[in-house]
């Protein structure tokens, strides 16, 4: 039950045990860094068949023999109910079900099958695809066996569209996710997020300011030759770094007097809110009395040039330069979107 109140944990370690070598090397270089757990990928799911899919057993044999010589803890992604019985078997400490696994409610079932009645901590990360329905039945399988050491690991999501990161955050669903299991801890792998080096220190500490609970780092002794996600993974060296560059929170700082006035400009914001509903209230009302007028005289409901005209005028009306336009013209946009609705729900309704 401790890691459930763990703030800042921290896991760090190669994408793949690759050899026995590169896992002594990697761990060795590790051991005077803050590291909760080793991570290692034992079985690789990949995208496309041919590449390096993961040493299975033999990996697990040097994992057993490391966590012997530096003591360290070690976490692995399984994805079938064998795959849980060899790392049970290999002492491993923590579990973690992969993005490609969480997807399939089959493969999770499976897994959770063959952890009922046991007491190990199973992390569960986001499916590739964005959509917390899977994420949460993922984790509901696990509770249903009775598992209740269970974290979540956000990893961003797969989209079709040219991106800068590998996979994108989209952070709204990692709160969204937040809101609907508040006790369960959150971690964030700004390296599949990122897929390249340059990014992590960023990703990272967006996620800390967003009060996750911990990070999972790849690690590698040497990042060039990785046999898979070589451009993501950060030497010892650069993980130490890059920890000891980002701003961690602390669980449990309470300072009574920063609450009290965070209380005070929430309660500010609540007012300003009701005003912003209520005006958007008026707003609609007084389209629908236009709508009710053009309709009558067989006046179109969409006129194009009124409606690029809102998009294109409310943004110029900011007088605050540090917001974004863009939110401004897209706050429009959901406001005419939705008008355009209830426009046509009118004309059906009242046959006008
Ligand atoms: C991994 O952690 O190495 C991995 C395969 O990640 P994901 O399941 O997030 O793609
Ligand atoms: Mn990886």
């Amino acid at each position: 039950m401790e890691l459930l109140n763990k703030k800042n944990l921290l896991l760090a370690g190669p994408c793949s045990v690759e050899s026995r070598e590169q896992l002594y090397d990697t761990i060795k270089q590790l051991t005077n860094s803050k590291v909760d757990f080793i991570r290692a990928g034992v079985w690789k799911p990949r995208t496309r068949p041919g590449s390096f899919e993961g040493l299975g057993e033999k990996a697990l044999n040097w994992i057993k023999e490391v966590k012997e010589e530096f003591g360290v803890k070690f976490a692995i992604e399984v994805a079938n109910s064998k795959h849980v019985e060899e790392a049970l078997k290999t002492g491993i400490d923590l579990l973690w079900i992969g993005a490609r696994t969480t997807v399939n409610p089959f493969a999770v079932q499976n897994i959770a099958d063959a952890l009922k009645g046991l007491k190990i901590p199973v992390m569960v990360k986001n499916p590739i695809n964005p959509d917390l329905g899977l994420w949460l039945g993922a984790i509901e399988r696990l509770q249903k066996v009775g598992l209740v050491e269970i974290m979540a690991i956000h990893r961003g999501f797969s989209s079709y569209k040219p991106r800068e990161y590998r996979n994108d955050p989209i952070w709204n669903i990692a709160i969204d996710f937040k809101v609907k299991c508040p006790n369960i801890p959150l971690i964030c792998d700004p390296s599949h997020i990122a897929g390249k080096r340059k990014y992590l220190f960023e990703i990272a500490q967006e996620a800390l300011d967003l009060d996750f609970d911990g990070l999972m780092i790849e690690v590698h002794n040497n990042p060039a030759v990785a046999l898979s996600d070589s451009e993501q993974q950060l030497t010892p060296k650069a993980y130490d770094a890059l920890i000891n560059k980002l701003e961690f929170r602390k669980k449990g700082v309470n300072n009574e007097n920063i609450l009290e006035q965070v209380k005070i400009i929430r309660k500010e914001i609540d007012f300003l809110d009701r005003d912003i509903v209520n005006f958007i209230e008026k707003r609609m009302e007084l389209i629908m009395k236009s709508a009710k007028l053009r309709l009558e005289n067989n006046i179109p409901i969409l006129q194009i040039d009124r409606w690029e005209d809102i998009e294109k005028s409310r943004p110029l009306w900011l007088k605050n330069k540090e917001l974004d336009p863009e939110m401004i013209r897209l706050i429009f946009k959901t406001i005419k979107t939705e008008a355009i609705k209830m426009q046509l729900d009118l004309k059906k309704n009242h046959k006008l």
